[in-house]
């Protein structure tokens, strides 16, 4: 049986969005929020001033660096993804409440220019694309008595608070929370580049799914997989195909809209990883266990183990694991 616990949490530190990356982003953001800034005050009134908060996984640590990827012309692409809240906030005995396309509109206006590419009308958001690959995502907010709303191009003014689903995770994360989303993450990335049919549940929703089933252990290799398996029961329960929002709009199940083959599709991609993490587990040679995540659920970030068996290192094993249970990493390192 071969404890791949290192070989995950150096898997992690491959992955892990580092500080340099998160610094360039915060200034592509910071950028933008400069051009959205000027393009409403020289054209709006200033009741119409947009405000602006970071949101999704920026906020939560969770962010992974994208395995990288070319364009036609042979450059490498960094498809990070950045959200970036735009509010607009409504002073008392005001109404400056537009339509959903107007501020749709507006926000496109105001960074239309902004990178070489178009950028494009989502159904929640703008979103701006860079020519080294990353984009940022712009939803946009109204907030009015304490009521926040999203602009939302087909289902109109809907109620939603990211800033309450971040907290929501930070307030019952650790660290070895944070690393399984990664992994989920990095599962998604490798999975769907690999296989253009596939459409995983988005980082959000697994981000989720992982809060919900999280199964603590000493070692991330067990605590990754028994959420896993936690997940494929829940999932496959009857009826049980559901992904509650925990925040508002509390209880609406994100996964409403899925299509019958995207279902079955994660579901079994899901089935197969559990299945790779229990023949993983039971090989007792670590090169042989860990080759079996990198070729068909990780590639080759995820590290090959020693050509060793278990029983070998089982001695250092102790020492190696308390090292690793005392050192709980700190809120965003
Ligand atoms: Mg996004």
């Amino acid at each position: 049986m071969a404890v791949l616990h290192k070989e995950f949490t150096e898997f992690n530190k491959k992955i892990r969005l580092s500080e340099s990356r998160r610094e360039m982003l915060k200034a592509s953001r910071k950028d933008i929020k400069r051009k959205i800034r000027k393009w409403f005050k020289d054209n709006k009134p200033t009741e119409l001033q947009p405000k602006f908060h970071g949101q999704g996984s920026f906020e939560m640590f969770t962010g992974i660096n994208p395995i990288p990827m070319k364009d036609d012309d042979g450059n490498t692409l960094l498809k990070f993804d950045l959200d970036f809240g735009i509010y607009f906030i409504e002073k008392e005995e005001e109404d400056n409440k537009q339509t959903v396309e107007t501020w749709h509109n507006w926000v496109y206006q105001s960074v239309e220019d902004h990178t070489s590419k178009k950028p494009v009308r989502k159904t929640t958001c703008i979103r701006v694309i860079y020519s080294d690959g990353h984009h940022i995502d712009l939803p946009i907010y109204y907030k009015h008595d304490d009521i926040i709303e999203l602009a939302h191009k087909s289902k109109g003014w809907i109620e939603s608070d990211p800033k309450e689903f971040y907290e929501w995770f930070n307030n019952i994360k650790n660290a070895q929370l944070e690393r399984i989303v990664r992994y989920f993450k990095a599962w998604k990335n490798y999975k769907e580049i690999n296989n253009s049919n596939l459409k995983f549940p988005s980082g959000f929703e697994l981000t989720i799914l992982a809060a919900n089933n999280y199964v603590e252990d000493d070692n991330d290799d067990k605590a990754f997989r028994e959420t896993v398996r936690k997940i494929d029961t829940e999932l496959n329960k009857p009826n049980g195909f559901k992904c509650l929002r925990p925040t508002t709009p509390k209880g609406e199940d994100v996964f409403y809209n899925y299509t019958i083959s995207r279902k079955n599709n994660f579901l079994s991609t899901l089935k197969s990883l559990l299945n790779d993490l229990e023949r993983a587990k039971d090989d007792k040679n670590f090169k042989k266990a860990s080759e079996i995540l990198r070729n068909n659920h990780f590639g080759d970030r995820f590290p090959l183990g020693a050509d060793k068996d278990e029983e070998e290192k089982s001695n250092n094993l102790g020492k190696s694991l308390g090292a690793a249970s005392i050192t709980p990493k700190p809120y965003g390192y």
